[in-house]
C-alpha cells in the first residue's frame, strides 16, 4: 500500500506495508485506490457523454468514502466500486464491448500517480485530496437538498486531470481552482445549514452528562442529528454531541430540542479511551472514526459513508431504532456525571458564526479603532494525535489580553474550555463552528477589510492553522485562492508537498511551519 494523504502518515513521508497509522489495512487502501481509479474512469467517460441524474452523487459518495477515518469496510468499498463501474456502463453503453477500444474511459491505475515525478505527484495529490474534502461538504449540503453545478462539474474536471500527462503549468491553476470551488461549496453548505436550522447564536454547552439513557452523536452531519432528535423525542433519552458535532448547539432548530443536552468528550483522537466505559451508543456520521476497540464495539453505529466491519450501519431509511434500543438497554449513568475539557473547564461556548460576529461588526470596528483590540488570531483546524499539538493550547493561552482568538473545527478542543475573558463586550475566544465554517472566518475577514478599506493581508489578523485530513487541504487551498499570506501551518507540513511546490507556496504566499508559541507570537505581534 501507499498512502500519504493525512498528517499522521508514517515517518512524515507515507504509510506503506500492511497498514497505515490510522489503522487502514493494505487491502482497504488498495480498494480505495481502485475506487478512485474507477471514479477517474467515470469522470473521463462523462467528457463526451451525458451524465445521468445519479452520476454526481456517485462521484461524491466515492470521494467521501476515501477520506481519512471514514470507511474501513472492504465490503462497502467493493459495493461502491461496483456502483461506479455500473454507472460508467450506463454513461457509455457498449464501451466494454467495443472492438477497437480507445482506452479513454479506462479506470486509472493509481500506482501511476504514486510513482510519478514528485512535483507532478504533489500537485495532483493536492487536487485529489482537495476534492475529497470538497466532496464531503457537497454531501452534507446535498442531504439538505442543496447542490451547485459549478462544484459538481469541477469533480469531473479535477478527476480527469489526474489521468492527464500534464506539467506544473497546467496543474497549478487547477490546484488554485480547487480552492475557489471549495469556497463555493462551503458557501453552499453554510446556506444549507442556516436556511434549514437557523442562524447560529452563541450557546454555552455543558461538558457533563445527566443520569439516564443517552446517545452520543459525532461527525459533521447536522441532518442526522436532527433526525435522531426527532426519533428520540419523548423517549427519555438524552442526546450529546461529540467532536465536530458540538456547533449544533448554536442552531435554533436543533437547540430547541430539550433533550439535546450537552457535549461529551474531547477531540476525536481520544475516542478509544473516552468510549471504553461509556454506558451509551455512539453514532458516527462522518470522520473521524478510529479502529473500534472490543471494549465498546457493541455500541458503535455508523451511517452515511462511514463504515467499519461488523458495526451496525444505519442505511438510507435513517431508522435509528437500533441506536435507540441500545441506549435504553445500556441505561446511561446511574448518577449525573461531571466531565471537563482538557484544561479543566466545565462548559464551552460555540455559535460565533458570521451571522453573530457581523451583527457586532460596529462594536468590533470601534474596539479596533479605539485600540481595545490590537490583533485577531484565527487558530483553527483539525486536531490529531501527533505530539506537538499542545503548541495550539499554549499559543492561545499566551495571546495578549488585547487580542481576539477566533477558532473553528476540532483543533479547538485543545483550548476551548479556557476562560480568556472578554474584550469590547465580546468573548476573547470565539468558536465559529465546524471546519466548513472557515467560510464564516473568510466572511468576517472580508468585512473587516472592507471596513478598514484595505486588503485582508493588511488587517491585524493572523492565521495559525492545524491540519490533519483532506478537508483541511481544501480549506488551505481556498485561503491561497483568496491570496491570503503568512499562514502558519502545523504541526508538520504535508508529506505530499514536494520541495519545489513548497518553494512556490513560500515565495508566493509566505506560508511557514509553526515554530514555538513564544517565537511565533513575538514575530506576529512585532509586525502588527
Ligand atoms: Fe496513513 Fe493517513 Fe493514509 Fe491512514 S489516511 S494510511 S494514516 S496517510
Amino acid at each position: 500500500m501507499f498512502c500519504f494523504q493525512c498528517e499522521q502518515t508514517a515517518g512524515c513521508s507515507g504509510c506503506t506495508g500492511n497498514a497505515g497509522v490510522c489503522g487502514k489495512s493494505a487491502g482497504t487502501a488498495r480498494l480505495q485506490d481502485e475506487l478512485t481509479g474507477a471514479l477517474i474512469g467515470l469522470a473521463r467517460a462523462c467528457a463526451g457523454n451525458p451524465k445521468t441524474e445519479n452520476t454526481d452523487q456517485i462521484i461524491i459518495d466515492g470521494l467521501f468514502a476515501t477520506l481519512t477515518n471514514v470507511n474501513f469496510n472492504d465490503e462497502t468499498l467493493r459495493s461502491l466500486i461496483g456502483r461506479v463501474n455500473g454507472e460508467k456502463t450506463i454513461v457509455v453503453p457498449g464501451c466494454s464491448a467495443c472492438g477497437s477500444p480507445c482506452k479513454d474511459t479506462e479506470n486509472y491505475d493509481m500506482e501511476k500517480l504514486w510513482s510519478d515525478q514528485e512535483d507532478i505527484r504533489s500537485l495532483k495529490s493536492l487536487i485529489l485530496f482537495g476534492i475529497r474534502g470538497v466532496a464531503a461538504y457537497a454531501y452534507h449540503a446535498a442531504v439538505l437538498g442543496y447542490t451547485d453545478e459549478e462544484v459538481n462539474n469541477f469533480f469531473y474536471k479535477a478527476l480527469s486531470a489526474i489521468a492527464e500527462d500534464w506539467g506544473m503549468e497546467e496543474l497549478l491553476p487547477l490546484v488554485m481552482e480547487t480552492g475557489k470551488v471549495n469556497l463555493s461549496c462551503m458557501e453552499l453548505l453554510d446556506r444549507a445549514n442556516t436556511e434549514t436550522f437557523g442562524t447560529p447564536a452563541p450557546a454555552e454547552v455543558s461538558l457533563s452528562v445527566e443520569k439516564g439513557p443517552f446517545i452520543v452523536i459525532t461527525g459533521h452531519d447536522l441532518y442526522d442529528l436532527k433526525l435522531l432528535l426527532e426519533q428520540t423525542e419523548g423517549k427519555g433519552i438524552n442526546v450529546y454531541t461529540h467532536g465536530e458535532m458540538l456547533p449544533a448547539h448554536a442552531y435554533p432548530e436543533l437547540k430547541k430540542y430539550a433533550h439535546l443536552k450537552g457535549n461529551f468528550g474531547t477531540a476525536w483522537q481520544n475516542q478509544q479511551k473516552e468510549f471504553a466505559d461509556l454506558p451509551a451508543p455512539i453514532l458516527f456520521t462522518t470522520n473521524c472514526l478510529m479502529p473500534v476497540k472490543d471494549s465498546y464495539a457493541d455500541r458503535v453505529f455508523t451511517t452515511e459513508m462511514v463504515s467499519y466491519p461488523e458495526m451496525v450501519h444505519i442505511g438510507e431509511d435513517k431508522d435509528f431504532t437500533p441506536v435507540i434500543e441500545k441506549a435504553l438497554e445500556l441505561g446511561g449513568f446511574v448518577e449525573d456525571k461531571e466531565f471537563t475539557g482538557i484544561n479543566g473547564g466545565k462548559t464551552v461556548m460555540t455559535g460565533f458564526g458570521h451571522g453573530t460576529v457581523l451583527q457586532a461588526a460596529d462594536q468590533v470596528i470601534e474596539a479596533v479603532k479605539g485600540g481595545a483590540i490590537k490583533h485577531f488570531f484565527l487558530v483553527g483546524g483539525c486536531d490529531g494525535a501527533r505530539a506537538g499539538r499542545n503548541y495550539y493550547t499554549e499559543f492561545v493561552r499566551q495571546t495578549p489580553a488585547d487580542t481576539v482568538v477566533l477558532t473553528l473545527a476540532c483543533g479547538k478542543y485543545r483550548f476551548n474550555d479556557l476562560d480568556l475573558g472578554t474584550i469590547g463586550g465580546l468573548p476573547r475566544l470565539m468558536d465559529m463552528g465546524q471546519c466548513n465554517d472557515a467560510y464564516s472566518a473568510i466572511k468576517v475577514a472580508a468585512a473587516l477589510a472592507e471596513a478598514f478599506d484595505c486588503g485582508v493581508n493588511e488587517l491585524p489578523l493572523s492565521m495559525v492553522l492545524s491540519w490533519y485530513e483532506q478537508k483541511a487541504v481544501c480549506i488551505l487551498l481556498t485561503l491561497l485562492h483568496l491570496g491570503i499570506k503568512n499562514i502558519k501551518l502545523g504541526p508538520t507540513l504535508p508529506a505530499f508537498v514536494s520541495p519545489n511546490v513548497l518553494n512556490f507556496l513560500v515565495e508566493n504566499y509566505n506560508i511557514a511551519p509553526i515554530t514555538t508559541p513564544e517565537e511565533d507570537l513575538k514575530e506576529i505581534l512585532a509586525q502588527s
